[in-house]
């Protein structure tokens, strides 16, 4: 890998970060804030919120199984895919290589901030290919992304072809398991000692039922997480958000409970769509959605919208031809689907 100062854009590795009024005392009791020019007034709510989320690292530390000084936080896994673009990419020079298909925010993204997105075809089975990803990169790649279980697929991708991508890749390789609680397979943010080049990005949007609070996780070594830190906005995630997902995190009996319950209902799921005439092919699925290939994907879109139920129609999206991703449900959801479905003529 090459070293962080020759993969930071030159002028974040010089950045001198902006230091909050909170940043700067630390260590002493302090019982008096006259420093921030915060209101006295309508506590909780007139003091900013702890730019470093100590008290939520250290709930997510235990639950993840990651320090805390290995542990990002910002608003929802958007600004952890935005953030390694204004960290490490110069903006007209360098460019990321990508899977195809993924994660549209990947390539949102670096047009945005204006670099080169390469996406690397999946093959037939959605499977990746490390040599592919490789031969696409050169010395102005700075990011490969990968997503596993993927999105819109469903598939996890084959550990051993990741493990490659990591082992000779010189710039950063990212993760992103917004999907891992759903999979058997191992997450990768265990391996993040051994790696100084790989960030595994996780989100609360999913099996933790919380994307309306916006939170989400980068997982790295140290000297990742302390550039994304001077980059990042200081109050990136607000004070009602810690709160909340902190709560969660200290209980997240419900969490298993549910993930347990959209597991038994991805295989009804996957089962009856089978069977059904109009269905051509379901794709195996790590997640708490699948892609189903169908015989007139838009036709049978339109219909269901038609009675109310929406599901993403993905067969403009390169590999998925007459492709609906389907999202689980509750029982009785996936059933007014199934029941809808099972009438189109
Ligand atoms: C849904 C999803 C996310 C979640 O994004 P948030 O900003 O955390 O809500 C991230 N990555 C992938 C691949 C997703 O499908």
């Amino acid at each position: 890998m090459k070293s962080l100062e020759e993969l930071l854009r030159p002028n974040i590795r010089d950045l001198a970060p902006y230091s909050s009024a909170r940043n700067e005392y630390s260590g002493r009791v302090a019982r008096v804030f006259l420093d921030a020019n915060e209101s006295p007034y309508n506590a909780p709510y007139n003091r900013y919120p702890d730019p470093l989320q100590t008290e939520l690292k250290a709930a997510i530390s235990k639950v993840k199984g990651v320090a805390v000084e290995n542990i990002f936080l910002g608003n929802g896994s958007d600004e952890a895919i935005d953030l390694p673009y204004r960290c490490f990419t110069r903006p007209g020079i360098d460019n990321v290589v990508a899977i195809e298909p993924t994660y549209g925010m990947y390539k949102v993204c670096a047009d945005i901030n204006d670099v080169e997105y390469r996406p690397v075809l999946l093959n037939e089975r959605f499977q990746l290919e490390a040599d592919k990803i490789l031969a696409a990169c050169d010395e102005k790649t700075k990011i490969v992304w990968l997503c596993s279980p993927n999105n819109p697929t469903g598939n996890s991708l084959d550990r051993d072809e990741m493990m490659k991508i990591l082992e000779e890749f010189d710039g950063i390789v990212i993760i992103d398991e917004a999907y891992s609680d759903f999979a058997k397979q191992k997450s990768f943010r265990h391996d993040i000692d051994n790696h100084p080049n790989l960030i595994v990005l996780n989100t609360m949007s999913k099996a933790w039922g919380c994307a309306a609070i916006r939170l989400g996780m980068a997982f790295a070594q140290k000297d990742i997480i302390s550039v994304f830190n001077k980059v990042k906005y200081p109050y990136n995630v607000n004070l009602l958000t810690q709160q909340k997902a902190l709560e969660i995190m200290k209980d997240p009996f419900d969490v298993d409970k549910w993930v347990r319950m959209l597991l038994g209902e991805r295989s009804r799921m996957c089962d009856a769509f089978r069977l059904l005439p109009i269905c051509k092919e379901v794709f195996p699925s790590d997640a708490n959605f699948f892609l189903a290939r169908m015989t007139d994907a838009q036709a049978i879109y339109d219909y269901l919208v038609e009675r109310g139920i929406i599901v993403r129609n993905r067969t403009r999206i390169t590999l998925c031809r007459n492709c609906l991703r389907i999202t689980i449900g509750t029982r009785s959801e996936n059933n007014e689907l199934l029941a809808a479905l099972r009438q189109y003529i």
